[in-house]
């Protein structure tokens, strides 16, 4: 497992975890629904502002002792237009606030562009800037329920983990994140309700 295999466990739009991070023996990459760990990987850094519950709900759900159940084989993927960038896969800057988000009426105020609505950037067919959700491909998995046990979780959790070489998943219930052992580290990921 390296740095780039982790990114997909990340969240691009949150600063603090869209990279993976180091602490102590163990590099972490998490979106808020899955946390992965492996061995430290020497080229990460520590991330002064990452998660510190992470280790331990990992270390906690490494250690539990259950039912395993080998990762299914899950269908192909249902798809939906990606919402970031309204399926144009991609982004430019805004034409009216050049990138600021801000524009400047007849006042000498600044005011939130209307057009990208502040954002700054504005999906585009043709733009520079390829969007990190659907990586450029407009579409993204739709969630669909996979039942594992007493626990349900979303294939688009699900899925990243399950493809994992000796991916075994230990499902306590339907409320604590459950435990998946891999060949070379451990992850969680939290069921769908
Ligand atoms: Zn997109
Ligand atoms: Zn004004
Ligand atoms: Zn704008």
């Amino acid at each position: 497992m390296t740095a780039t295999d982790l990114i997909k466990f990340c969240d691009p739009a949150r600063p603090h975890i869209a990279q993976p991070f180091t602490i102590g023996e163990y590099t972490y990459a998490t979106n808020g629904r899955v946390a992965v760990r492996v061995p430290k990987i020497e080229e990460v850094p520590e991330n002064p502002k990452a998660p510190k519950t992470i280790p331990r709900l990992v270390e906690n759900a490494a250690a539990f002792n259950g039912e395993t159940f080998p990762m299914p084989l899950l269908p192909p993927p249902d798809l939906e237009t990606c919402k970031h960038c309204e399926g144009f896969g991609r982004f430019n800057t805004c034409p009216q606030c050049d990138g600021s988000g801000d524009v400047e009426c007849n006042l000498g105020h600044y005011h939130k562009c209307e057009l990208c609505d502040g954002d700054g950037i504005r999906a585009d067919i043709g733009g520079t800037n390829q969007c990190e959700y659907c990586d450029g491909l407009g579409k993204v998995e739709k969630h669909t329920r996979i039942n594992l046990g007493a626990c349900s979780f979303s294939g688009v959790y699900l899925r990243p983990l399950a493809q994992l070489p000796g991916a075994i998943a230990i499902c306590p219930n339907y409320t604590n994140p459950a435990a998946v052992t891999f060949d070379g580290g451990h992850a969680i990921i939290m069921p769908m309700r």
